[in-house]
């Protein structure tokens, strides 16, 4: 799945008619969520019927495409928490909550149309949006319009996105570069390669961050309710988005230059939420987009035909590259100096080289030779189109 984004460019009263369908929407969404909590046994199918019932019931229900009203019901997540109880998984069951900031509406397959040179969306619905102008560099014509399985409108601080999710297995070819290269991501550099290699940290988010905490501060001092307050928030919103926007570019960028020049790469299996623990290490983790890099170099790996291979983190910084041997240190010690076999390495260089090997032995043991995919692998790559900015094809 791949989803291309676009600005919508529209008049004020075009707008309104989107935020009031994707009230709409959360509202259907709430609907079925109330629905399920008060009665036991509801089916998907049950809420099907009761999205029909609704339309006649509300007029403004009514308005939303049958589809896309579909679309909300399922949104209210049931789904998912029927099959995390019947896959017993483990934690959370995303049990459904209310939404109260609702910021899209998705469409399936009707509801909308697109021109012939398909750079203008028209909505079709109830609420009468009209043709909006598809504003970005991405070009529809590339592919075929049955390809398209849904149009998503999301409301961003700085304006309404339409994002269509095309079906298609992105493949492109690229001569081997007869390359492995195994990485440790760390909090001094972005990450250390098996070569001893390494790619800074971006600068942006330390700098941001600041900037965000202020505009924060400014939104709190302000009166509830008042236009100021509400020029402040809009402020904070724009920040925000620049500030994503510059972690998904990162991330892209550097995966990509990864991808392209090997062909099998190697990483340490970093669960985010076991590590936050560390409170120390918390922020550079949310600075440095980790997940994110890992989730783009897991798609673009599928994208250009090379392979992944997450290992999981046992004992890379300890071990001594060269000959095995456990070699215990501190944090503190960024150097890896082996008493057995006389390797002196940079603390992070030692553990890519670790990193490289049990990827190459994990690689090695799977007949197939095909890497398991880790838990933000493609799934997770469409899923995030529809909370953020953070996943776009580009
Ligand atoms: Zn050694």
């Amino acid at each position: 799945m791949i989803v291309l984004e676009f600005k919508l460019a529209g008049a004020a009263h075009q707008y309104a008619a989107l935020d009031e369908a994707i009230r709409t929407t959360q509202f259907v969404r709430n609907k079925c969520a109330r629905k399920w909590m008060d009665e036991r046994g509801v089916t998907p199918s049950d809420l099907n019927r009761y999205c029909a019932i609704l339309a006649k019931e509300y007029d403004f229900a009514g308005k939303l495409n049958s589809q896309a009203r579909q679309a909300a019901a399922e949104r209210a997540a049931i789904l998912r928490f029927y099959k995390n109880c019947r896959a017993k998984t483990p934690g959370k069951k995303g049990y459904p909550r209310f939404q109260k900031d609702g910021r899209s509406v998705e469409y399936k397959q009707t509801g909308w149309k697109l021109d012939e040179s398909r750079t203008r969306l028209t909505l079709t619905d109830g609420f009468t949006a009209g043709t909006f102008k598809l504003r970005g560099t991405r070009d529809l014509l590339d592919y075929a319009l049955d390809q398209i399985k849904r149009v998503r409108i999301v409301k961003r601080a700085d304006g309404y996105y339409g994002q269509f999710c095309l079906d298609a297995e992105r493949r492109v070819s690229v001569e081997a570069s007869g390359k492995a290269v195994g990485i440790d991501l760390g909090v001094s550099h972005f990450y250390t390669d098996s070569a001893g290699a390494t790619v800074e940290n971006p600068r942006h988010p330390q700098r941001s961050e600041k900037a965000l905490k202020r505009l924060q501060r400014r939104v709190s001092a302000k009166v509830k309710g008042s236009n100021n307050r509400a020029k402040a928030r809009g402020r904070l919103g724009r920040k925000h988005l620049k500030v994503r926007r510059q972690r998904r570019d990162f991330a892209v960028k550097t995966a990509r230059a990864l991808v392209m020049s090997h062909d099998v790469i190697a990483y340490e299996d970093l669960r985010v939420s076991n590590m936050v623990q560390n409170r120390r290490l918390a922020k550079s983790i949310s600075d440095a987009g980790w997940r994110s890099f890992v989730t783009w170099l897991d798609y673009l790996a599928h994208v250009y035909g090379k392979v992944v291979v997450a290992v999981p983190p046992a004992y890379t910084s300890q071990d001594c590259s060269g000959c095995g041997a456990r070699v215990k240190k501190t944090l503190s010690e960024r150097t890896h100096v082996c008493p057995h076999c006389t390797t002196v390495l940079d603390r992070d260089h030692n553990a890519a080289r670790n990193i490289l090997a049990m990827g190459l032995r994990a690689l090695a043991e799977t007949t197939a030779g095909h890497a398991e995919r880790n838990a933000w692998g493609q799934s997770a790559l469409y899923l995030a189109g529809e909370t953020s900015s953070g996943m776009v094809a580009g």
